[in-house]
């Protein structure tokens, strides 16, 4: 079994936050993929809110279950607002990789790959004094959540113990990452060799932004029923429970969006289901990695 729980623990439960805040729409909007409307305060304050607003909620919940939690963060950010993002690492929470301005390494070339990672993590340990070792690929439509044939060796390079956004080929079990698949069309792919880095998944079909956010449109939010977002959460997270013992189960949060006054409720609602079962072992995506025996 990959993953050693410590002992009489049943199933880890990572809660993760991707601290996009404003970069994800000022990245898009510098690559073209949004459209030419005002961007000014108002929309600029819809990422701000994440910071402000949301960061504090969102921190004072994790105190009050002693959770520490795993927040994905581009370099701008921890750049722009230090002390919060100097504050969770205190805290005793994992401060990971977003990219420095939420580039998607898909878009970038070798270089500027390169220059990109080294960058965030350069931010990140100027501000918390440790390197980050995990990192989750920022979103850019159409290029979408994809690594480059570069992204694996180069977080190789500077350390990196896992990547958190692969769909599969698990949902809820840790497996190592595969460098080198060539993917053809008219014949079977062929896969690359396993590194020494892993592979935590992610599942966005219990992804915050997808039950308030994505698929209205760019800047208007849907409004989904937070009961029905805790059914399914609550679903998915009983089937892990039972069946995959020894594996785990991850929320993909965003400040700016679970930062909301009736979403911070909810995850507080799940937070107390999970813990009604005696076996739980909350950790961050980091110390999830280190469990890991070859
Ligand atoms: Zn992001």
């Amino acid at each position: 079994m990959p993953i050693e729980l410590p002992d009489g623990k049943r199933l880890a439960v990572c809660v993760s936050f991707d601290l996009d805040a404003w970069s994800i729409m000022l990245r898009m909007r510098a690559v073209g993929l949004l459209g030419k409307g005002n961007y000014g305060p108002i929309n600029f304050s819809r990422g701000e809110f994440g910071i402000v607003t949301g960061i504090p909620r969102i921190a004072a919940l994790l105190d009050k279950y002693n959770i520490k939690a795993t927040f994905f963060t581009p370099g701008v950010i921890a750049d722009t607002y230090p002390d919060m993002v100097r504050d969770l690492s205190r805290r005793g929470h994992e401060i990971a990789h977003h990219g420095y301005f939420h580039e998607c390494p898909a878009s970038l070339d070798e270089k500027a790959e390169r220059e990109s990672f080294q960058k965030g993590v350069d931010s990140i340990k100027r501000v918390t004094g440790k390197s980050p070792v995990g990192y989750r690929v920022p979103f850019e439509i159409p290029q979408a959540n994809e690594l480059s044939e570069h992204s694996v060796k180069i977080m190789m390079d500077l350390g990196f113990k896992y990547i958190s956004q692969h769909m599969g080929p698990y949902d809820f079990r840790v497996s190592k990452v595969r460098d080198g698949d060539v993917y053809h069309t008219d014949k079977p792919p062929e896969f690359g060799k396993e590194v020494s880095m892993l592979n935590i998944p992610v599942n966005e079909l219990i992804e915050d932004d997808l039950a308030y956010f994505l698929g209205v449109s760019t800047f208007y939010p849907k409004l989904d029923n937070p009961s029905k977002v805790l059914e399914i959460w609550k679903m998915d997270f009983d089937y892990a429970y039972q069946f995959e013992p020894n594996g785990f189960f991850a929320l993909v949060l965003h400040p700016e969006s679970t930062g909301r006054a009736h979403r911070i409720v909810l995850l507080e609602q799940t937070i107390q289901y999970i813990m009604q079962k005696p076996d739980i072992w909350f950790c961050t995506m980091e110390q999830l990695a280190d469990r890991w025996k070859d």
